[in-house]
């Protein structure tokens, strides 16, 4: 069976990348690992055969170019099993690949057999309630939950790389804005979240000094993204990013299951809630009962001292 995994060269050598390639390398057959970038790289971390296609457009590319660079590369005859991490390039062009190639598109996978002829994929469903088990006689496009698989820790590779020459069609320009506020959030080491308990726009966007100083990521909870405080692709939760960072804070966040479910990867969480019975708070490792209005300006003064 032929298995490869698509990703963005942007993200060669990160965990989430890793993890994908594991799980590869884990179910043997024929491998392939495939990336899109701007420019020819010596070397890069892969599984089974490296290659790498090239356009100057491919370090935060336009989906309709993300699409047709990845149709290039794939070539007439896709993978049985495409394996994507959970992020920007699936969001993108995930379900048109499988449309395109006849192919199942299953996202927030947790885990990946091969039984016979035929490909098993675990899923959560119902807010992360429970799993479902799917089984695809035909070919699938996987999009891999953050985390939940043992990273590889393949040799580097030279690639063979593509040139992806003019990936335009029919002469035709066409232009489409992304937002690409979430984009980081796959591979966030700490994220802070802000949910509806900020109160505005402005308690919103003044989580981002707080963020700032930790190095992290800013997301939200439904409720601030619903508000218009934060952008959809900010939004961390079952219909939102899966993300499983070191560290995650949530402020302001009252801890629904349809929100826990995108963070549950996550190593430590620090939950700041005015609420004492919030049930973020039993998804925390840490609570702090307080107002985070009163609180920020003296966590500010420890962190700037
Ligand atoms: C099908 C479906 C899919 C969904 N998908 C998602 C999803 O992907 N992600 C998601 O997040 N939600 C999702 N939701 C929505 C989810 O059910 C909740 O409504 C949402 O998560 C609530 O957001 P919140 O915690 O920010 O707001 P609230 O529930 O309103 O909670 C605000 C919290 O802030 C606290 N607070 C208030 N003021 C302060 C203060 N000054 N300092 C500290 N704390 C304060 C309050 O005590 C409260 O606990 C989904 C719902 C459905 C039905």
């Amino acid at each position: 069976m032929r298995i490869a995994v698509l990703a963005r060269l942007l993200d060669a050598g990160e965990a989430q990348v890793l993890e994908a390639l594991g799980l590869m390398a884990s179910l043997g057959g024929e491998a392939q690992s495939l990336f899109l970038g701007a420019a020819a790289q010596s070397s890069l971390s892969a599984v089974g055969e490296a290659r790498l296609g090239v356009h100057p457009g491919l370090d935060d590319p336009e989906p309709e170019l993300a699409y047709a660079a990845a149709l290039r590369l794939l070539g007439d005859e896709a993978p049985r099993l495409l394996l994507m991490p959970e992020g920007p390039l699936f969001e993108m062009i995930g379900a048109r690949l499988g449309g395109h190639y006849g192919m199942g598109v299953v996202r927030d996978v947790d885990e990946v057999q091969v039984e016979g002829d035929g490909i098993v994929l675990r899923k959560g469903a119902y807010g992360g309630k429970a799993n479902v088990r799917l089984r695809a006689r035909g070919g699938v496009v996987a999009a891999l939950r953050a985390g939940a698989f043992a990273a590889a820790d393949p040799p580097a590779q030279t690639p063979s790389v593509v040139e992806l020459g003019n990936l335009a069609e029919g002469g035709q320009e066409r232009r489409t804005v992304r937002d690409t506020s979430g984009d980081d959030l796959g591979r966030a080491k700490v994220i802070v979240s802000g949910g509806r308990g900020l109160g505005s726009r402005e308690g919103y966007e003044g989580l981002r000094p707080f963020a700032a100083m930790l190095g992290a990521s800013l997301g939200a909870s439904r409720a601030a993204v619903d508000e218009g405080w934060a952008s959809p692709s900010q939004q961390v939760g079952i219909t939102g990013r899966k993300v499983a960072p070191e560290l995650y804070l949530a402020i302001g966040i009252s801890g629904a299951s349809q929100h826990l479910s995108g963070m549950s990867g996550s190593r430590l969480v620090i939950a700041v809630n005015r609420d004492e019975h919030a049930p973020i708070f039993e998804a925390a490792d840490i609570g702090v009962v307080a107002d985070w209005y009163q609180l920020w300006p003296q966590l500010q003064k420890a962190l700037e001292g």
